[in-house]
Formats: structure tokens, sequence, C-alpha cells
């Protein structure tokens, strides 16, 4: 089955046009498709490669031996509250974390020194069943190839709401404008936001997009923004820190 998605709607940044996506309602190989969750992180060019989504058929949550097992469509929102309600803890940090729990695999989401991973026990692709220790993970980026259609958590108890509060002042400095999170991976000796501010470039902007003036790493849309001003900003922006601090940004934003 297929199903026509209007990017623009669908990716939290508003850019995009309208293509048909492949739905995807069982596990398989799907080689020659790229797969895409909820457009939190996406940045869709103009011409994107074939894309499927998981249907509903990947949208749980269950308990059994101690584990977690949730299927990858999830979001993140869905998972937080079946957390709470059950005094599940470590998935605080799922506060105002947009996107499914595939994406958020798949990017080694999280906020500082909480990161998905931290609690992850096994992943399900069309290879099989893949257990952590087997996995190539680091900040923001997985060597994970092709789909993730579960996932395992261990269980342990006791959600605590102080750290999801916690979570969600962390996040008092982001723009509310329309953005995919980070634009770009905080390098080792700065953060992305400090080097974008150094070389001028916060709150600058090119027609409707800008680095926001709230968080300088927040690529947003102001309203009308088109895929080539966020890689004109995107450019300009690597080149500069290249120039002034010999630091290469490398892109937390996925573009397809
Ligand atoms: C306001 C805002 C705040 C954010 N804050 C944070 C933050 O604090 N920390 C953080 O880490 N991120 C943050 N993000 C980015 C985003 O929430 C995460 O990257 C999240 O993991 C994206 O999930 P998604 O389902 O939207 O994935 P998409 O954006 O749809 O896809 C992201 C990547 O995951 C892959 N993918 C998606 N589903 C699967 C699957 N089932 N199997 C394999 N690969 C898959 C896609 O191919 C793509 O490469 C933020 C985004 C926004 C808009």
């Amino acid at each position: 089955m297929f199903k026509t998605i209007d990017f623009k709607k669908y990716t939290s940044i508003n850019i995009g046009g309208k293509y048909k996506v492949k739905v995807i309602d069982q596990i398989d190989d799907y080689n020659g498709y790229k797969i895409i969750g909820k457009g939190n992180n996406l940045l869709i060019s103009n011409t994107p490669p074939k894309m499927a989504i998981l249907g509903e058929e990947f949208d749980y949550i269950l308990q059994k031996s101690g584990k977690l097992i949730v299927g990858a469509a999830t979001t993140s929102g869905k998972l937080l509250t079946y957390c709470k309600k059950n005094n599940i803890a470590n998935f605080e940090l799922l506060a105002k974390l947009p996107g499914n729990m595939g994406g958020l695999v798949k990017m080694n989401a999280g906020l500082k020194k909480w990161e998905i991973f931290n609690h992850l026990y096994s992943i399900t692709t069309q290879d099989g069943i893949l257990l952590k220790q087997d996995i190539e993970y680091t900040y923001r980026d997985t060597k994970i190839d092709g789909i993730i259609f579960e996932i395992i958590f261990n269980i342990e108890l006791g959600f605590d709401i102080n750290l999801q509060k916690e979570f969600i002042s962390m996040r008092d400095n982001q723009p509310n404008l329309p953005s995919a999170g980070s634009c770009f991976k905080n390098p080792k000796e700065h953060s992305a936001g400090y080097l974008i501010e150094k070389v001028g470039l916060k709150g600058y902007s090119i027609g409707g997009m800008a680095f926001s003036s709230l968080h300088a790493n927040f690529l947003v849309n102001m309203g009308g923004g088109t895929f080539d001003e966020a890689t004109k900003l995107i450019k300009l922006a690597t080149q500069r820190v290249k120039d002034e601090f010999n630091i290469l940004l490398e892109l937390e934003i996925q573009i397809l």
C-alpha cells in the first residue's frame, strides 16, 4: 500500500513536496526504500529517494519477562505516558523529544548524557534480532542498517517526575518556530550553537530560513522557507566555522 504525504505539513521543519510513500505492514527486506519516522529530523530535498513508513501494526507497547517491547512506529509521547503510568524509569528524557521510537533509536536521540541507547536491550531489523552489544552506536548516530521494526528495553522501576520536569526546562531556550531540532552535532571542542554565534550567524536569515536568534544551532522556518535556503545556510555556517575555527561541523539533520 502507498499513501501520499505532503512533507511541508508532515515534517517538523515544514519543508518538502508531496510524494507517494510505501506503508509497511510486515517485517521484510525493503531494499531501495529509505525509511522515515515522524519527520522531526528530516530535511526533504527537491529530489528525495523512494521512501517508506511503518504502518500501525508497529505501534504497540508490551511487557514480557522484565522487558519492555515496543513497536518502532510507537511515538515517544505514547511511550512516555505508558512509562509514567506503569512507574517505569529511564524514559523521562522522552518529554518533548519528538519522533517515533524507530527514529529515536536510529539517531540514538537524547539530551546530554541521557541517550536512548542507555537502557536498550535489542532491536529487530530485517536481519533478525540484534543485541545492543552487537550494534555500533555513538553520539546521535548508529550504524543500524535498514529498518528497525521492534525495540526491546530493560525495565527498571521508578519513573522520576522531577527528572521529567528537568528535561522540559532544559528546552527553555529552544525556539517555537518549525525546525528539525539541532542542525549540527556538537563538536568535541565547543557546542555547535556557540560556534555559529561566534561566526556571526545567530539570527542570520536567507529568505524564510534562519539560524534562530534564541538558539543558533536551530535552523528555523520563519514561514515559506525552502530546501535551497536551508542548504545555503548550512553551507555558509560550515564554511565559516571551518575558516575561523578549523572545525568541521557535521550535520545532525538528515537530508533526504
Ligand atoms: C523541537 C525539536 C527538538 C528536538 N530535540 C532533540 C533532542 O533533544 N535530542 C535529539 O536527539 N533529537 C532531538 N530532535 C530531533 C528528533 O526528535 C530526533 O532525531 C528523533 O529521533 C527523530 O525521530 P523521527 O521519528 O521523527 O525520525 P525521522 O526524522 O523521520 O528520521 C530520522 C532518521 O531516522 C531514520 N529512521 C526513522 N525511522 C526508522 C526506523 N524504523 N528504522 C530505521 N531508521 C529509521 C530515518 O531514515 C532518518 O535517518 C528534536 C527535534 C525537534 C523538532
